[in-house]
């Protein structure tokens, strides 16, 4: 507990400092983008200048995706919570998947019907999915299975938590990987490809939610990602005010 109060702090200061910057360097990223567009545009196709051009246009792109993900990780968005049905967001998710994944990855699913529903941003979890899933398939450069999965299960006091969980059966992780994976910046990916912030990112939107995030993973098996959230029942009819938009999470 001790250690996941020391997480959360980092992540609170790191994410200060993250989406200051992240804020600037958009901006910034913007008027790049603009006049490599206007480069493009007034060079033209036979121009041997032209791919110079194209690969400033291109990595503004990146580093726009990049401060993007720096912003979400900051938190500094407010959060718009809304009862959620993982079971829509997971279907919602496969048709999107279905398309951009690629043959040589099975998608499954294994959806438990009825569940309560969960208080979430919707656009913040779906990016907590999707970054899971993008992992899953960079952890199966040749091809394997990827499952997304809900369920129901009782904590201790037996309130009700609703999971979802995405499984791959890709590399995996070694020990080493697997217990610094939710470090913010922590990659093994090469240098333009990971960010190493999309499980950071995601351990702070589901603990903000009140839920947990977990990595079960064995090298050369496999990897599932698990979330779990209260029932949102209680939470949704909350006896207490509603401040205003932003985490209201415990401490
Ligand atoms: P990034 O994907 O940008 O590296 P993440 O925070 O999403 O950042 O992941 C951190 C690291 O955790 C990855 O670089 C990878 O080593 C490991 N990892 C995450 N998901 C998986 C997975 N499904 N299989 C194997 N390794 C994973």
């Amino acid at each position: 507990l001790e250690q996941q109060l020391r997480q959360s702090e980092r992540l609170d200061s790191l994410g200060q400092l993250a989406g200051g910057i992240a804020h600037d360097f958009n901006n910034i990223l913007a008027v790049i983008s603009g006049y490599a567009d206007m480069l493009i545009d007034e060079l033209g196709d036979s121009h041997p200048g032209q791919p110079d051009a194209v690969g400033i246009k291109q990595a503004a792109g990146r580093g726009a995706a990049l401060t993007r993900q720096l912003l979400l990780f900051s938190r500094s968005e407010p959060s718009k919570s809304e009862l959620l049905d993982l079971n829509a967001v997971a279907s919602d998710m496969l048709r999107l998947l279905g398309r951009t994944l690629g043959e040589d990855i099975e998608l499954g699913t294994a959806l438990t019907p009825g569940l309560p529903p969960v208080v979430l941003d919707r656009g913040k979890f779906e990016q907590v999915v999707m970054n899971a899933v993008l992992n899953a398939r960079a952890a199966m450069p040749s091809g394997g299975r990827l499952t997304i999965s809900t369920g129901l299960e009782h904590d201790g006091g037996g309130a009700d938590l609703v999971c979802l969980a995405v499984t791959d059966t890709g590399c995996g992780m070694t020990p080493d990987v697997l217990a610094r994976a939710f470090e913010p910046f922590f990659t093994t990916k090469g240098r333009g490809s990971g960010t190493g912030l999309g499980l950071a990112t995601a351990y702070g939107v589901i603990t903000d939610a009140g839920g947990t995030i977990t990595l079960e993973s064995e090298p050369g098996r496999g990897t599932t990602l698990r979330v779990r959230l209260p029932a949102g029942a209680a939470a949704a009819s909350g006896t207490g005010p509603s401040g205003p938009a932003g985490s209201t999470g415990p401490g």
